[in-house]
């Protein structure tokens, strides 16, 4: 088994999470079932972690063979005859290994799935720099996104352990429970506002908005709010070009009136 194959490098730099983890526990499932197969997992880190290291453990006791190579020198595949011969530089014997596999297994990392790009514009909810569903915030609401009402779990997330998804989904489940459960909902008290007789139809606000809080009403072609959705960040007002946006609490008159304050 040759781990990280085609993960963490400069293309595809995080960590898959469970490719250690099932290496390893495929290893001692042949060892279980033919005790003389030789076994290779030729690694850049082992990350069985946690309680799962005992598996690993175990793995080296029951004699799988753990060979270190580094980004820089990767193992060789080549074709011999029918079958491939992997080739590695031995870290601590510092000697080129031969390896002719009957089997040859590619440990190669997850990927975010197709059409979470499209899904995130749809919800216009944000990505990472690996492309998966970014939450609104790591320790305070990690299953949460930062628009009210949607939540995220599992591989859309980041690669993890199956039973590391259950948990995250329990906890999204939970969260949605919480919403909906309530009978009624409080939008906050800053939330934007529009003066239809100024708003020309042109979009920009819905467009700017990262909640789904505007909408452009298609029969009198005015922008809306959705008091409800609302974060009141600012953004819809910012990109109005007619000034038909405003921000309770931060209305024009406001602002001016509190520059004029300060300069005074
Ligand atoms: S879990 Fe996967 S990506 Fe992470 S170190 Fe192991 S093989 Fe590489
Ligand atoms: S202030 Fe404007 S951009 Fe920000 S959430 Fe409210 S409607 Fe959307
Ligand atoms: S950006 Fe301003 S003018 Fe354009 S639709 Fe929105 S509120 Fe109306």
């Amino acid at each position: 088994m040759i781990q990280c194959a085609g993960s963490r490098n400069s293309e595809r730099p995080y960590c898959s999470r469970i490719c250690c983890y099932s290496a390893v526990k495929n290893a001692l499932k042949i060892k279980e079932q033919n005790p003389g197969a030789n076994v290779f997992i030729l690694y850049r880190d082992v990350r069985t972690y946690g309680f799962y290291e005992t598996y690993y453990a175990e793995a080296r006791k029951k004699g799988v063979v753990f060979v270190r190579y580094t980004l820089e020198e990767q193992p060789k595949v080549e074709a011999n005859g029918e079958k491939l011969k992997v080739t590695i530089t031995d870290p601590i014997l510092k000697r080129e290994l031969q390896l002719d596999t009957d089997l040859l297994a590619l440990s190669t990392g997850i990927i975010p799935a197709a059409g979470t790009d499209a899904l995130s514009q749809t919800f216009k909810v944000s990505l990472n720099a690996d492309g998966y569903f970014l939450e609104a915030h790591m320790k305070l609401r990690p299953v949460d996104f930062a628009a009210d009402g949607l939540y995220l779990c599992g591989l859309a997330h980041s690669p993890k352990l199956i039973e590391e998804s259950i948990a995250q989904a329990n906890a999204a489940a939970v969260r949605a429970v919480t919403l909906l459960s309530k009978d009624k909902l409080e939008s906050l008290g800053n939330v934007a506002m529009v003066n239809p007789k100024w708003c020309k139809g042109c979009g920009l606000c819905v467009e700017a908005c990262a909640y789904g809080a505007r909408v452009l009403n298609e029969q009198t072609r005015v922008a809306e709010v959705l008091d409800v959705l609302c974060q009141g960040c600012g953004a819809c007002v910012a990109s109005c070009p007619s000034g038909a946006c405003q921000q309770k609490g931060f209305e024009k008159e406001q602002i001016l009136a509190m520059l004029d304050a300060s300069n005074s």
